[in-house]
């Protein structure tokens, strides 16, 4: 057996993988990856995935849910572009890698993009705090959760300009009050199904207000919206499993209880982390991310017992990005509590030979 701390693609239950291969070969009929995106089941799948995500994050009406492609890193684009006004100025928090590439996009279709506040001087290993907000800025940016880096914000940023936010590696891991957002958008490979799709919630004020002089028809929010997600060839099969996975997700008590499950796994990993003498956690206390945890050993000389110990545990996708260097475990929702345990098992035999 695998215990898969990759940061993603995501780890997801086994009986989705098992619904969604069946599907492969039978899905009333014809295999799910032949069926027509027009065809009344699939048109029946893409409301109950957008009407799921609704449920699981209890969106408020006034609000559309799209299954679009492209990644996160088309939404950085998507974003800017439809979020633009006339002042063609934008905040952004740099907290990283992500950010960055939020930034570089909004900067390259002509928003001016200030940098309210960055984490950059410490190697992005803490969340900013106490910057101000202009209120001539179309819109404010920041990145939920710092895939890379190993650090979330613990609250929504407070403001009265409208919010857009990259969620891509936190969304259905805790409620959210999307009543604060104006635009998520968040790459399913991450919390919520394969890749492929990139999901959209976005607030119906804000279609067709943009300001920039050029919109290519599909990166137009709007035109996504009129024609209900299916603009154009919907990834079928990301967009079905990841239906499969909220279904999941609901039946075991919806986001509130993946949270609990999610704060449970990482308490016991950063407790490890925090009390083992051979271990140092990259990033303090209150900005931990409870999905990417990232840590380093203190000492280099015990990496080649560490990476042998956890291998052999079957543990895979641990190892740091190059950024932060180290490990990196991502405790997404399917990962469970046993296959946290058995890494801090593994900290603790190592502290016990080696310390
Ligand atoms: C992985 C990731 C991205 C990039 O996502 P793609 O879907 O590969 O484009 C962007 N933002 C965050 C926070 C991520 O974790």
């Amino acid at each position: 057996m695998k215990h898969n701390f990759g940061a993603g693609p995501c780890i997801l239950p086994e009986s989705v993988f098992k619904q969604s291969s069946d599907a492969i070969l039978n899905f009333n009929g014809l295999s799910l990856l032949e069926i027509s995106h027009r065809s009344s089941d699939f048109v029946d799948v893409m409301s109950e995935a957008q009407e799921l995500v609704k449920k699981a994050l209890n969106v408020p009406s006034g609000y559309t849910v799209l299954f679009l492609q492209g990644g996160a890193s088309l939404g950085f684009t998507i974003a800017a572009l439809n979020m633009m006004r006339d002042n063609k100025k934008a905040g952004y928090i740099n907290t990283g890698t992500w950010a960055k590439g939020a930034i570089a996009e909004g900067k390259a279709v002509g928003v001016d993009t200030n940098i309210l506040a960055s984490s950059e001087d410490k190697n992005f290993n803490y969340i900013p705090k106490n910057f101000n907000i202009a209120d001539d800025l179309d819109y404010v940016h920041f990145t939920s959760n710092n895939t890379i880096f190993g650090t979330q914000f613990q609250s929504i940023i407070d403001t009265d300009r409208p919010l857009v936010c990259d969620m891509s590696s936190d969304i259905f891991s805790k409620p959210v009050d999307v009543s604060k957002f104006d635009l998520i958008y968040a790459g399913a490979q991450k919390n919520l199904g394969p890749a492929g799709s990139t999901l959209y919630i976005v607030k119906n004020e804000i279609l067709g207000k943009s300001s920039s002089p050029f919109m290519p028809k599909y990166m137009d929010l709007k035109n996504h919206v009129d024609k209900g997600s299916m603009l154009n060839t919907p990834p079928v099969f990301s967009i079905y499993t990841s239906m499969l996975n909220l279904r999941h997700l609901i039946k075991n008590g919806g986001v509130s209880a993946a949270s609990d499950r999610n704060t449970a796994k990482a308490n016991l990993l950063y407790n490890e982390i925090d009390s083992n003498p051979l271990f140092k956690a990259a990033v303090k206390g209150e900005d931990r991310s409870l999905m990417n945890a990232t840590f380093l050993l203190n000492n280099n000389n015990h990496q080649a017992d560490f990476d042998n110990l956890w291998n052999d545990a079957g543990i895979v996708g641990l190892k740091g990005h190059r950024s932060v260097g180290g490990y990196r475990a991502s405790m997404y929702n399917a990962l469970t509590i046993e296959s946290v345990q058995i890494l801090v098992d593994i900290m603790q035999e190592l502290a016990r030979t080696k310390g």
